[in-house]
């Protein structure tokens, strides 16, 4: 079973490694460290996707969280092919993205302004900019365990050497840019308020995934994401929430309208294209002001606001009502109640279990709530591996990577939950 090839996915593997860096276009899905190949994937409906060799697997992956409506879903399929019909990308001034824009502005209270980009790490990259062209600061306050996408300022973590010190996580990063990036660990007040006395008038933002759900799901206390937005206040920076996950996804308005805290920038991506490449960065008009060509910070793009991408994102969040959230919470609930009785039932995984907030679901080896990094169990990794390997097996598909959640959709519903008990307890 050790490297097991499954034959098409196998010899196709072999084919992406002599053409591709690791035969893959992201590096989560080269399977590392899980002693088997990728999938491919050739198809999806539903809750399920096919690959090569014609297995199916329920997805709990869910193409890493776009997907809340599932694969295809019948109106967002519809509304596509009727675009398609009109044509893909003019460089120009075009209706659909203000139809986006406007359903999301009517519906966020905090958001005055928006603009498309094509990624959350586009996103991302725009809202830090933007920050330091309003406030003409250059520090920003990341969190360790925090993903905001691969640009070089966010590819940063906590330096080996003095407290507050921080360094590259990639190769490629230059040093100088290291330094303007403080990390701090996530829900831990003191180093916080030391960071901002350490550097005083000289920190342009904060930036937060209010549900960090990157590095497993490190669930925050309330009273600490309402500190972040009191800090701000009183130092004159910004608050970015990087919802890139969460936003359209723990409600219609994320963190933000779950929490009753308003940031000053918010970031999306995932969700906001339905599973097309789409991200947005959004905000107070004051600020979003600040952006070319009406500001002195620039951002640009040939393909922003791609107009099929746009009817993707709008047939996407037209779906998402109150009645959508309360089902889709109902799902999850028994979702993760399937799967922690059936690891109640396995020796094997018996100390595992699933840290659930709403449709995002976390395997860990503990009942302790876990709020940073540092309180993630070591062996975490070579647990996932065993389970992530008879998941596969009997047909259900996690994101393979112990530190990545799960996602939930509206697709799995009654009669795939059915399925899944079917799936694991045969
Ligand atoms: C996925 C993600 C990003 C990066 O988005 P891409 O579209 O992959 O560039 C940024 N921030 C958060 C919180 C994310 O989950």
């Amino acid at each position: 079973m050790e490297n097991q090839v499954t034959d098409k996915s196998g010899s196709l593997f072999q084919k992406a490694l002599s053409l591709v860096p690791g035969g893959v276009h992201s590096p989560v899905r080269s399977f590392k460290g899980l002693h088997t190949t990728p999938r491919f994937i050739q198809s999806a409906k539903g809750a399920y996707v096919q690959d090569v060799d014609q297995k199916q697997y329920i997805d709990f992956c869910m193409s890493f969280g776009p997907l809340i409506l599932g694969h295809r879903y019948p109106e967002v399929e519809a509304k596509l092919q009727e675009a398609l019909q009109r044509g893909w990308s003019y460089g120009a001034c075009e209706p659909y993205s203000l139809e986006l824009a406007d359903f999301i502005i009517s519906r966020i209270p905090f958001i005055d302004q928006i603009r498309f980009v094509n990624s959350g790490t586009e996103a991302v990259m725009t809202a830090v900019r933007l920050a330091r062209g309003y406030t003409g600061r250059h520090k920003i306050i990341k969190f360790n365990g925090c993903y905001h996408g691969h640009l070089d300022s966010m590819l940063i973590k906590a330096g080996s050497g003095l407290a507050g010190t921080a360094e590259a996580s990639s190769k490629g990063v230059p040093p100088g840019t290291a330094q303007d990036t403080l990390i701090v660990e996530l829900n831990n007040l003191a180093e916080l308020s030391q960071c901002f006395n350490e550097h005083p008038g000289q920190i342009a933002a904060i930036i937060i995934e209010p549900l960090p759900a990157n590095n497993g799901l490190l669930v925050q206390d309330l009273s600490f994401l309402k500190e972040l937005r009191k800090l701000c206040d009183q130092n004159q920076s910004l608050l970015i929430f990087d919802e890139v996950i969460s936003g359209f996804r723990v409600e219609f308005g994320g963190m933000a309208t779950h929490t009753g805290i308003n940031p000053d920038l918010v970031t999306y991506g995932k969700i906001i294209g339905g599973g097309l490449p789409v991200g947005a960065v959004a905000g107070r008009k004051e600020i979003m002001q600040f952006l070319a060509p009406v500001g002195p910070v620039y951002q640009a793009g040939t393909l922003s606001a791609n107009p099929l991408a746009m009817v993707g994102g709008l047939a996407t969040l037209q779906c998402l009502t109150p009645e959508f959230y309360s089902k889709l919470e109902s799902y999850s609930e028994s979702v993760v109640s399937i799967f922690n009785s059936w690891l109640k039932t396995q020796d094997q995984f018996k100390n595992l279990q699933i840290l659930r907030k709403g449709s995002l679901f976390w395997i860990v080896p503990t009942d302790q709530k876990i709020k940073n990094i540092k309180e993630i169990p070591a062996d975490l990794a070579k647990r996932f591996y065993d389970l992530f390997k008879a998941l596969l097996d009997k047909g259900i598909y996690l994101a393979p990577n112990a530190y990545e959640i799960g996602f939930i959709s509206i697709a799995h519903d009654e009669k795939v939950q059915n399925d899944l008990k079917d799936r694991l307890f045969k």
